[in-house]
């Protein structure tokens, strides 16, 4: 193995999202689960570290509405403390630092050390993790990888919304393109990606670049 800092990024691998009796649900999610389990193990047996973010709203959060456009706002999904915002078993962070988008970390001593975490789990209030938790750009200067590997859901909100965050800060990104799966309504992001110098790879070829 390389001396390069790698992480994987696993986006919002949530009950509402990927469970068909979900709040939120992306059809055919379902699909990647196996994968996304085989991603999990071989993180674990690698010693990878995984950056987990997940959508955790409260009824006022602003892309929550009873309206929803299904572009910038949806309906209620990923409520604080409900089992529709838990990771999926396949991807349930072992042992993880949590940073919460609304705690104050000076507290936690934990965050001094994040890189003593195989995972961390990232709770945001947005679709952009960046905006969606104050304290996600603190964490990624601390870890400060070369590389990044990205998957979950959906392909063309959030997963869109990491893969260009990280990119826009000169991190490698690469797109597990068999774990992914995108929202029906929207145009998929594979030609902006192209263009930003991010590569989608089988997860099987993940080896070649370690
Ligand atoms: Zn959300």
């Amino acid at each position: 193995m390389s001396n390069k800092r790698t992480l994987f990024w696993n986006v919002d691998t949530q009950e509402d999202f990927i469970d068909q009796s979900g709040k939120l649900y992306v059809q055919g999610a379902e699909e990647i689960r196996p994968i996304l389990k085989q991603i999990t193990d071989f993180a674990k047996a690698e010693g990878i570290r995984v950056i987990n973010t997940c959508d955790y709203h409260h009824i006022y959060s602003s892309e929550l509405s009873s309206v929803p456009d299904f572009e910038t706002s949806f309906p209620q999904h990923c409520l604080a403390g409900t089992s529709g915002a838990e990771f999926i078993s396949e991807t349930l962070p072992e042992s993880p630092l949590l940073i919460d988008w609304d705690s104050e970390l000076a507290i936690f001593a934990e965050f001094d050390d994040p890189v003593g975490f195989r995972n961390l789990v990232i709770r945001k209030d947005a679709f952009d993790v960046f905006a969606g938790n104050p304290h996600a750009e603190k964490i990624l200067q601390i870890l400060h990888p070369d590389q990044v590997f990205v998957y979950g859901v959906s392909t063309n909100v959030c997963v869109d919304k990491a893969v260009m965050g990280l990119s826009e800060r000169g991190i490698k990104v690469y797109v597990f393109e068999d774990a992914i799966k995108e929202l029906p309504n929207l145009p998929l992001p594979f030609g902006t990606w192209k263009e930003a110098g991010i590569e989608m790879i089988p997860f099987t070829h993940v080896k070649k670049y370690l």
